[in-house]
């Protein structure tokens, strides 16, 4: 079965790329613009990986991580930071707050699919 991964980005053009080339690598994809919407899709089912881009409207992505990691149903999930390069310290607060990795923008789509892969829980392939 494809890995199913949630995306969460407030912005449509990051969304629809990171989603395009996840779904031409194999993946199903979810989409969320923001942690309420995330939060509404994970009331529904439990994906094998998040990826957060860190700065969103409303609660930003380091609260939602933080939350998320406090729920026994979903705290198995693991959540890759998507961060601005520019922004450097966000990857150590992603880290911090429960991110099993980050990936910087913008992505390098040749080799985005294979860097996810990457973060999935062995035996989920
Ligand atoms: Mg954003």
């Amino acid at each position: 079965m494809a890995p199913q991964v949630l995306i969460i980005d407030d912005n449509a053009l990051n969304l629809k790329l990171t989603s395009d080339v996840l779904r031409g690598e194999g993946f199903a994809v979810q989409e969320a613009q923001d942690a309420e919407e995330a939060r509404d899709i994970l009331k529904r089912g439990v994906p094998d990986l998040i990826l957060l881009d860190i700065a969103l409207p409303g609660m930003d992505g380091l609260t939602l991580t933080r939350l998320l990691k406090a729920e026994a149903r979903l705290s198995h999930i693991p959540i890759v930071a998507l961060t601005a390069s520019a922004m450097k310290g966000d990857e150590d607060k992603a880290l911090a707050a429960g991110c099993v990795g980050y990936i910087t923008k913008p992505i390098d789509t040749r080799r985005f699919g294979s860097l996810v892969r990457k973060f999935l829980t062995p035996g989920v392939k």
